[in-house]
């Protein structure tokens, strides 16, 4: 997985490498996926969610530049294994996902990994997770139509903001970074991501 699907793609950030070698991807996934754990795709997580192709969690990860002492965001906690990678790569993070029972058992895998600065939280992550604001990182694992507007406002100056935003079965990875007052932003690369169900995502029904 880290030779053929990261670093023949680009992916020669050493930290991220080192930290996406040593995180059990197959504790991360049911027991009768184990055996694809490693493979170069996503995987079901239950729920109809999923867990992301390693390369695409690579490339998001890699893309927030992440120093160490960040406090960063993630909405879509799913299987938990995007939070384990960032836990390892900076200061605290905060997780939020809308389906309970993903969000406990993401829990107990981290804990049984000994992961402890990573704080979980459910509900609508399309508002983001103001209590916590401001974020140097955020990173969104799910579809969005247009970027969250509360996300940009949770977003701390020099922060950046990887999200996928477009239409049901496609959509572009964005990076978004908050310059003083201003945002940039640039596409990265088509990817198919699940919805972001919620407020500033889209309706449950109409998704379907
Ligand atoms: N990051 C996850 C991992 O490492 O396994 C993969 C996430 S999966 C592709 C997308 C997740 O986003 C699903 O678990 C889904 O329930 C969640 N989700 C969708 N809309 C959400 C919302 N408004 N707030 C929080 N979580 C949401």
């Amino acid at each position: 997985m880290i030779h053929w699907q990261l670093i023949r793609r680009g992916i020669v950030n050493q930290r991220l490498l080192d930290v996406m070698e040593k995180i059990p991807r197959h504790a991360f996934v049911p027991p009768d996926c184990r055996k694809h754990a490693y493979e170069d795709r996503p995987l079901p997580i239950g729920d109809g969610q999923t867990i992301s192709q390693p390369y695409i969690v690579g490339l998001m990860t890699n893309l927030l530049d992440l120093q160490g002492d960040e406090t960063v965001l993630e909405i879509g906690t799913g299987s938990g294994y995007q939070a384990a990678i960032l836990a390892y790569l900076t200061k605290t993070v905060h997780t939020v996902e809308r389906n309970l029972s993903l969000a406990r058992q993401a829990q107990t895998t981290l804990h049984q990994l000994s992961i402890a600065n990573v704080a979980f939280h459910t509900g609508d992550g399309s508002l983001g997770w103001p209590d916590a604001a401001p974020y140097q990182a955020i990173i969104v694992t799910a579809a969005a139509p247009e970027v969250p507007n509360p996300l940009l406002l949770q977003l701390a100056d020099g922060g950046r903001l990887v999200i996928p935003v477009g239409a049901r079965y496609r959509q572009n990875l964005e990076l978004w970074e908050k310059k003083g007052e201003n945002f940039q932003h640039r596409s990265i690369l088509p990817v198919a991501f699940v919805p972001l169900v919620g407020e500033q995502g889209w309706p449950e029904d109409k998704w379907f």
